[in-house]
C-alpha cells in the first residue's frame, strides 16, 4: 500500500509531498520546500519510514529550499531530477532564490539524472513525464492515479509560464500531449489542493 502525506512550505506556500511503500518502509520526497522542516523528520520518524530519495520537479527556490537540511540529515539520500534542473540547483539566479530576499541558496547537483520514462524506485512503479512550459526542466512523476505535478498543474489552471525558460507554447504541447492520460487522475500539484482532473 502506498500512502501519501502533503505538507505546505514556508514561506512560500509550495507543497511538498511524501509516498511511502509500507510494504519497505521505504519513501521519497517530492519538492521538499521548507528550510529546515522538522515536520517531515518526525513524519518519518512517527512512522519508522526511511527516506531513500528526493525527486525534484523543477529548479525553483521554494521547491528545493529544504534539500541542504535533507542532504545533511540523511547522507545516504539520493537527488533525482532532470539535468537542466541539476545544472541550476548551484545558481542562485537561476533557482530564483536571489530574488527573494536576496537569498542565495545553492544546491548541489543531483545524484541521478533522469528523462521520461519508468523508475523503479521504494519499490514502486513511477513514470515520469516531461511537462515543459512553467519551466524547460520541468518533469512529472505518475504513480497509477496519482500525478505529481510540481507547478505544471495547478488548480484552476493557474499556470505560470512566464519565468525564465517558461513557454507558453511549450506548455500547451505538454498538455496536449498528457490530456489522454490526465483525466480522472488525482493531480498533487506543487501549489494549493490536490484535485481531480476532468
Ligand atoms: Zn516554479
Amino acid at each position: 500500500m502506498i500512502n501519501v502525506e502533503a505538507f505546505t512550505n514556508s514561506p512560500i506556500d509550495s507543497v511538498t509531498y511524501i509516498i511511502s511503500n509500507s510494504q519497505n518502509s521505504e519513501s521519497i520526497i517530492i519538492d521538499p520546500g521548507t528550510d529546515q522542516d522538522e515536520r517531515i523528520i518526525n513524519y518519518l520518524y512517527k512512522n519508522s519510514l526511511k527516506l531513500k530519495f528526493i525527486f525534484l520537479t523543477h529548479e525553483h527556490f521554494d521547491h528545493i529550499l529544504g534539500v541542504n537540511f535533507l542532504r545533511s540529515t540523511f547522507p545516504e539520500i539520493i537527488v533525482v531530477s532532470s539535468e537542466k534542473t541539476s545544472e541550476r540547483l548551484p545558481d542562485s539566479k537561476k533557482n530564483l532564490s536571489i530574488f527573494h530576499n536576496q537569498l542565495n541558496l545553492i544546491v548541489n547537483k543531483s545524484e541521478i539524472i533522469v528523462e521520461a520514462g519508468s523508475l523503479n524506485i521504494i519499490g514502486l512503479d513511477f513514470e515520469i513525464i516531461e511537462t515543459p512550459g512553467h519551466t524547460d526542466s520541468s518533469l512529472s512523476l505518475r504513480f497509477g492515479t496519482f500525478f505529481f505535478s510540481g507547478d505544471f498543474l495547478l488548480k484552476g489552471n493557474r499556470a505560470v509560464t512566464n519565468l525564465p525558460t517558461g513557454s507558453i507554447k511549450q506548455y500547451n504541447s505538454s498538455l496536449n500531449k498528457c490530456q489522454n492520460i490526465l483525466n480522472g487522475l488525482t493531480i498533487f500539484p506543487g501549489h494549493g489542493e490536490r484535485y481531480i482532473y476532468d
